[in-house]
């Protein structure tokens, strides 16, 4: 049995083929075309499908994984920023018109799915993850399924207010934890508190191991927020463990010890653990998905 994990990001469509034990047979990835909006988008997945299908192998149903707030019942695209142009209001399995049924549901929910199926939340019946990248993605895992909640807008940590009258969000409020905790925010941080020639976040790094006054001050700041949100999730859902992914741990040599101190201190007694499945994370969930063919029905 044959099963197809693809994960849309605003940079690039990835797939896997893999087996029900999670055994991949294959792997691609494509540029997204956004420059030519939804049909780019489509047309991409499209051969990315196509490529990890000429092997040959029957493959019995897609999961999608993809950026925006999905109805993960029907496949509708309810929200997406200009990432994924001409994403917003559309139904992906009815775009695709694949023969195999399609499931779809949002990347950050299938990062943890993935995560939960062979990575870092293995064996545990709750999770909760927070993607530390670009942005700052977010996902629950309760009883051993996502929730997506009322509106298909569990698990946006990045846009739980933070800092009140903070920076300005993209989403439009003011101070969300994306403005403080993601990779973007770290470089910022970092300039404005280090040096404006800082280019990267991770630059921050090796200062902050030489005791650098302002890279440790800057820091100190990033994690004590970062503490404050792991001890807000501790309190609020409890989860058995809380998976912190995303490029800002391929450092976690850097900080992961004080980043441990800090949410001691806060008395958070569960596991915080880093996620185990990379940037794959995102496919190994959406075959999941396509292997719980969980949604209410498969639509063709
Ligand atoms: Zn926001």
């Amino acid at each position: 049995m044959s099963y197809l994990g693809i994960d849309i990001g605003g940079t690039e469509v990835k797939g896997i083929l893999c087996d029900a034990s999670g055994t991949v047979h294959a792997g691609t990835r494509r540029p997204t075309n956004i420059q030519s909006g939804k049909e780019g988008i489509i047309s991409v997945t499209r051969e990315v499908i196509l490529t990890l299908s000429e092997g040959g192998a029957r493959v019995e149903a897609i999961g999608i994984g993809t950026a925006g707030r999905i109805n993960a019942k029907t496949g509708d695209v309810v929200y997406a920023t200009d990432n994924l142009p001409g994403w917003m209001g559309i139904n992906i399995p009815a775009e695709l018109k694949m023969s195999a049924p399609v499931f779809v549901d949002n990347d950050a929910n299938a990062a943890l799915l993935g995560e939960h199926w062979l990575g870092a939340a293995k064996g545990r019946d709750s999770a909760v993850m927070l993607t530390l990248g670009t942005g700052v993605g977010g996902a629950n895992l309760v009883n051993g399924a996502i929730v997506q909640g009322a509106t298909w807008n569990g698990g946006e940590w990045g846009h739980v207010i933070l800092v009140p009258g903070g920076h300005l969000c993209n989403c439009g409020n003011r101070g969300c934890m994306e403005q403080y905790l993601s990779g973007a925010a770290l470089t910022r941080m970092a300039r404005e508190t280090v040096s404006p020639a800082i280019s990267h976040g991770r630059d921050i790094w090796p200062l902050y191991a030489s005791s650098d006054p302002d890279a440790v001050k800057a820091v100190d700041t990033y994690l004590q927020r970062l503490s404050i949100v792991i001890y807000n999730i501790h309190t609020g859902i409890n989860p058995a463990c809380i998976v912190i992914g995303g490029g800002v741990i391929e450092s976690k040599d850097a900080f992961w010890e004080a980043l441990q101190q800090k949410i001691s201190a806060f008395g958070v007694s569960v596991p915080v653990v880093p996620a185990l499945l990379g940037n794959r994370a995102g496919c190994f969930g959406a075959a999941r998905m396509a292997i719980n063919g969980r949604a209410a029905a498969p639509f063709l």
